[in-house]
């Protein structure tokens, strides 16, 4: 199987190409359709199996989409949260590959760093936001986001958010997110703590175990 098989816009199957991917990692292959097609998606997996472009092409093909509603400036229609600075960017860094031939725009923030470049970049407006918690729950507070629109929402290694103490600040976070929205979770594992989460969270998600 290669990413053409996948249905992938042919935007993003040039930007793979020029990444020089060709076949999908198999939690691609499972989780890329279901994205796609607008499915919930409970996925097994750890770092170094693909599966941040398991989320990312379909999110970047689903927003190339214009949104149903018209809004007068751009609203922020994916939120990508994520427990690390490092997988922050990581992840910023893909979407600006993979949606290097589109129109989709993205940015990132994290805390440790001046808010002041951060909140720029906001203002410019923006598609996708990828975020870490606390620093997601201070610029909203200063009410500089608003999650009102968000159609697509990642929580990616849901496991070490629990683990380095995030829990709190993302369940402030899920508190207001709209209740009609698609959600790809991510955790290596499922204590019993995440297991409640996506119980919560997820409808009739498709489960992809790699
Ligand atoms: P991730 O698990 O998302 O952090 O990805 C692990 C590494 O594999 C990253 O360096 C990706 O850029 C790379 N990668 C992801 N998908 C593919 C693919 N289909 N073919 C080759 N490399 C990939």
């Amino acid at each position: 199987m290669t990413f053409k098989d996948l249905q992938l816009s042919p935007l993003l199957l040039k930007a793979l190409e020029e990444k020089g991917y060709i076949t999908p990692s198999p939690i691609q292959q499972q989780a890329i359709p279901y994205a796609l097609a607008g499915r919930d998606v409970l996925g097994c997996a750890q770092t170094g199996t693909g599966k941040t472009a398991a989320f990312a092409l379909p999110i970047i093909q689903n927003l190339m989409k214009p949104s149903d509603k018209k809004h007068s400036k751009k609203v922020i229609r994916s939120l990508i949260l994520t427990p690390t600075r490092e997988l922050a960017l990581q992840i910023a860094e893909n979407l600006n590959e993979y949606g290097s031939h589109t129109q989709v725009r993205s940015a990132v923030i994290f805390g440790g760093v001046s808010a002041n470049p951060q909140i720029k970049e906001l203002r410019r407006g923006i598609d996708i936001l990828v975020a870490t918690p606390g620093r997601l729950n201070d610029l909203i507070g200063q009410g500089e986001i608003s999650l009102s629109h968000v159609e697509i929402f990642v929580l990616d290694e849901a496991d070490r958010m629990l683990d380095m103490g995030f829990i709190h600040d993302v369940k402030k976070i899920l508190a207001l997110l709209p209740a009609q929205k698609q959600t790809l979770f991510f955790s290596a594992t499922m204590p019993a703590e995440i297991q409640a989460l996506t119980e919560k969270l997820l409808k009739n998600p498709a489960r992809v175990e790699v």
